[in-house]
C-alpha cells in the first residue's frame, strides 16, 4: 500500500518513508533550501514562506529558489495566529504568487478567522 502525505514539514525529520509519496513544505529559507536537498523519488520539494515567518530579507532568497522547486509551499494567509499584519501578510503572499516564471501548485496555509 502506498500513502500520500499532501503536507509534510519533512525538513524536520531524519528518515526515509518508502511507502509514503510526500509533498515536503518549506516554511522559510533555511527550511526550503534544506528542502531542495532531498533526493528521494517520492518526495515533491516545495519552498516557501510561512505566514508566521514572513520576514522581508529573505522574501527575496525564497523567490529565487521557486524554478528548482516542484511546487509553492507552504505559503499562505493566517489572521488568527500570525503575529503578522494582515497587510503584510497578503502583500507576501501575492509577492510570491507574482514573482514566479512558471504557474506552480500551491500549497497554502489558510485561517482567516
Ligand atoms: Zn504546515
Amino acid at each position: 500500500m502506498v500513502y500520500y502525505d499532501a503536507h509534510c514539514h519533512y525538513y524536520n525529520l531524519n528518515k526515509t518513508y518508502m511507502n509514503f509519496f510526500i509533498a515536503a513544505v518549506s516554511i522559510d529559507y533555511p527550511t526550503s533550501l534544506k528542502t531542495l536537498k532531498f533526493k528521494s523519488k517520492n518526495v515533491l520539494k516545495g519552498v516557501g514562506m510561512h505566514p508566521w515567518y514572513i520576514d522581508e530579507k529573505s522574501l527575496k532568497k525564497v523567490i529565487s529558489l521557486i524554478e528548482k522547486a516542484d511546487f509553492i509551499g507552504e505559503v499562505g494567509i493566517d489572521f488568527k495566529y500570525s503575529n503578522v499584519s494582515r497587510v503584510k501578510q497578503i502583500k507576501y503572499f501575492l509577492n510570491l504568487l507574482k514573482n514566479q516564471r512558471k504557474r506552480k501548485t500551491l500549497n497554502v496555509h489558510a485561517y482567516a478567522a
